[in-house]
């Protein structure tokens, strides 16, 4: 049967959510449903206030500490095609054009995407995955490629005809199978979901993986997104609503892609959205930048990419492991020369917890064990600095 029957026999048994009010840290509020087409629009999980108020402030302390404000970069994408045999097999050609699409998206953002690999998988039961399932983990840990590294973008029909989801970055530490997004295949340029057939839904979702939240996740009460110039408003911009629209680009969330618009509505992230996502990857995913299109599993500076310096290039940053640990952990690097070098344990407040190591290493493999302590349990952001290169990694203590 034509899937487009299918899904409007679905949303003929859906009311449209008028007005949505979300409510803090409920991922079912996080869920309105958008106005034109009664599909759910999206899975993402809103932060809870406390998870709002320390990212901010790990942010707020990563730019106080910096005199250069960190650009982007190239991020390799690995897509998988989840199909049940017969419906969701989506070409080379629509993903090739999503790519296209999302780089069009963040054209303004320092952010580029190349397709690094498509893998095709047929399991009718992974086809209908939904946010937070059982599901939604066997199928993410057993097709997810190199998480840290890159962007593992699953395409497939989300149950309740959900258009797509993300992890946020601080979630979890960097190799966390569950990182990535998921999109409605329905969704891709060209494909059958109407108001959502222009690849912008992945757009959205790829600015949730980035570190945005909604355009107006606690409806009309502060603190907003979190991002000073993008307008909160008490209820989400439901499909496409041209009388809310105000003369001013980047004024109204209607034509945000972090909004709820359709996708001939949005266009455009603010400056402020652009730079909560560079810093946010800086902060909590510095291994998505600069990794070699094919080869996983090596890690480089992130500065390899902007430039050619010898230096930099041999530096490895392995990180913690094990990770998440309990009462000590072995942190390896190696570099090229003998050179300074600095190992630091920051909390995700930017505080200083340790210093490992302060001191001039001669060329090879090094490692440090960072001990628990009286540290409390939490996430914490070990900062390797080699000469002028600096590289961060992600651990987990749990006690
Ligand atoms: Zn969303």
């Amino acid at each position: 049967m034509n899937p487009r029957l299918l899904l409007s026999a679905a949303l003929l048994a859906l009311s449209p959510v008028a007005g949505w009010t979300g409510g803090l840290g409920d991922p079912s509020a996080a869920s309105p449903t958008a106005g034109g087409a009664g599909v759910e629009r999206c899975g993402t999980s809103s932060p809870t206030a406390a998870d709002a108020v320390h990212v901010a402030a790990a942010l707020g302390r990563w730019r106080q500490e910096r005199n250069e404000a960190p650009t982007g970069g190239t991020i390799q994408v690995a897509v998988h095609v989840i199909t049940d045999g017969v419906e969701g097999r989506v070409t080379d050609r629509q993903i090739e054009d999503q790519i296209r699409v999302l780089n069009q998206g963040f054209s303004a953002t320092g952010f580029r995407f190349e397709l690094a690999t498509i893998d095709r998988t047929d399991d009718p039961i992974w086809f209908r995955i939904s946010p937070g399932s059982i599901k939604e983990k066997r199928a993410k840990q057993a097709l997810a490629i190199d998480p840290a590294h890159r962007l593992n973008l699953y395409l497939c029909a989300p149950a309740h005809d959900q258009l797509g989801w993300a992890t946020l970055p601080y979630v979890s530490t960097e190799e966390d199978p569950m990182h990535g997004v998921v999109v409605h295949y329905g969704t891709l340029p060209g494909g059958f979901i109407s108001g959502f057939d222009r690849g912008r839904t992945a757009v959205h979702e790829v600015g949730h993986y980035l570190g945005l939240f909604h355009a107006f996740p606690f409806g009309s009460k502060a603190p907003g997104d979190g991002v000073e110039d993008a307008r909160s408003e008490a209820s989400a911009a439901l499909g496409r609503s041209t009388g809310r629209n105000r003369p001013d680009p980047g004024e109204d969330p209607i034509r945000n892609y972090m909004g709820y618009g359709d996708d001939a509505s949005v266009t455009e992230f603010t400056a402020g959205q652009v730079a909560r996502m560079t810093e946010a990857v800086a902060v909590y995913r510095p291994s998505l930048l600069g990794a070699a299109p094919r080869a996983a599993g090596r890690e480089v500076a992130p500065e390899d990419a902007a430039s050619p310096n010898d230096q930099t290039k041999a530096i490895e940053f392995r990180g913690a492991f094990p990770n998440p640990f309990h009462s000590e952990t072995a942190i390896r690097f190696s570099v090229p020369h003998s050179q300074r070098v600095a190992l630091r344990v920051y909390t995700l407040t930017g505080q200083l917890a340790r210093t490992l190591i302060d001191a001039h290493l001669p060329a090879g493999s090094h490692s440090a064990l960072l001990s628990s302590g009286d540290l409390p349990s939490g996430m914490y952001v070990l900062v390797l600095r080699v000469g002028q290169a600096q590289m961060t990694r992600s651990v987990i203590l749990v006690r």
